[in-house]
């Protein structure tokens, strides 16, 4: 019996591992859940896998949750230091679930603990990189990314010669607007942004991928999690999303990850990994696909993989500040206040403007991180005028 910990349960892939876990009883418990403002939703998930403690971040509805597990024997905190708590807590192994730069802290938190963590909180890893692998390494945390694409290269890298790899090719389903030009995309509404054609996720990752931003995030989480250069790092459109990631060898060998797009699938591989666990997912047919499709991204369409790209390359704070401003940006254009093409506008502009400003740094520690991501976030603030 594994005890698990959910940082972020009520989102997208908390409730993808939850499902899991409600499949497998025998095999998991529920040690602590956590959410941001769903009280009612937490309160449910608590009470049905029966965990030990449940964790609101936002402290106006800590007396909400309290009720609605009063005489469960289950315990009940509210706010940011809650929120380190629960991801402290002895557990074999933290899936880190929750969106964004806002999941930092508590990822850092269970990354400190010698135990396995599964990471889907991709955004700290792009802001805080060799910090956060770092605390990983002193503390000797085993790291599984649960992100498709770096699962399958985890997958794909395990049993192999690590120093052999020439490239790692990341694929992108090229999102909802794939086939739209510059004047259309100039028009694209919320609505039609969140409507993945391949994944049902949140909704900051859903902009992510069709501004293909999430790629870019990715090529800066592939570049930390993998023993390669930024230069080895590719990323090739693939619309049925079924390859999710490839691996070149030096001898020109050429390794595949597949399966449907489904999250179940590299959740279960970051709670059971090196185990398979049974699953109900749909499987590959290949027949019925018949073909698979590659084109090359549209980077003039699409410039978030460009300044990613950069970003990594000029290193430091640079992807902390690139994070934060996209994430601002990401709710201005959910609120209408920014268009869609003005995202990555705004993005560009803010890093623009750290570098002229002398503003990115060498970050040591966590606070440098957090420093840098409050200072983006501001940039970011400026820039829309919100
Ligand atoms: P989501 O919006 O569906 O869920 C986010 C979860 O985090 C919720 O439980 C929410 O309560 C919690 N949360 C939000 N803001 C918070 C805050 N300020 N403090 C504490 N908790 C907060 O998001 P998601 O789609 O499940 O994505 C979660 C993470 O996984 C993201 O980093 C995303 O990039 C990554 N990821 C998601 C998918 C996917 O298919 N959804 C795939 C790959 C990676
Ligand atoms: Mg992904």
């Amino acid at each position: 019996m594994k005890t698990v910990t959910i940082l972020g349960a009520t989102g997208s892939v908390g409730t993808s591992t939850l499902d899991i876990i409600r499949q497998a009883p025998e095999a998991f418990q529920v040690v602590a859940l956590t959410a941001q403002s769903n009280a009612a939703k937490l309160a449910e998930l608590a009470r049905a896998y029966r965990a030990k403690f449940a964790v609101i971040g936002d402290t106006s509805r800590y007396a909400e949750l309290r009720d609605l597990l009063a005489g469960t024997g289950i315990e009940v905190a509210a706010g940011p230091e809650a929120l380190v708590a629960a991801a402290e807590m002895p557990a074999d192994c933290v899936v880190a679930a929750i969106t964004g730069a806002a999941g930092l802290a508590p990822t850092f938190a269970a990354a400190g603990k010698g135990r396995r963590l599964a990471l889907a909180n991709k955004e700290c890893l792009v802001a805080a990189g060799d910090v956060f692998m770092s605390a990983i390494r002193e503390s000797g945390t085993e790291l599984v990314p649960i992100d498709s694409e770096h699962s399958g290269a985890f997958q794909l890298l395990k049993d192999n010669n690590t120093r052999a790899v020439e490239r790692i090719i990341l694929t992108a389903s090229g999102g909802p607007f794939r086939d739209w030009d510059l004047d259309r995309l100039a028009t694209a509404t919320p609505e039609a942004a969140l409507k993945h054609p391949k994944w049902s996720m949140g909704p900051k990752i859903s902009i992510d991928s069709a501004t293909l931003m999430n790629k870019g995030l990715e090529l800066i989480e592939a570049y930390h999690l993998f023993p390669v250069e930024a230069r080895q790092i590719e990323v090739v459109v693939h619309p049925q999303s079924i390859i999710h990631c490839l691996v070149m060898f030096q001898d020109g060998s050429m390794l595949a990850q597949m399966s449907c797009p489904d999250m179940r699938i590299p959740i279960s591989v970051g709670l059971a990994w090196p185990e398979r666990l049974q699953s109900p997912v749909e499987r590959v047919d290949l027949v019925k696909l018949q073909s698979l499709t590659f084109e090359a991204p549209d980077l003039t369409r699409f410039p978030a993989l460009t300044l990613a790209r950069e970003a990594l390359e000029r290193g430091g704070t640079a992807p902390a500040i690139l994070n934060a401003a996209n994430e601002v940006a990401v709710e201005g254009f959910l609120a209408r206040r920014l268009s869609f093409l003005d995202i990555t506008r705004t993005v560009a502009t803010c890093l623009n403007r750290a570098e002229q400003a002398g503003m990115i740094k060498l970050p040591q520690t966590l606070e440098d991180v957090l420093e840098a991501d409050g200072a983006g976030r501001q940039l970011a603030r400026d820039v829309i005028g919100a």
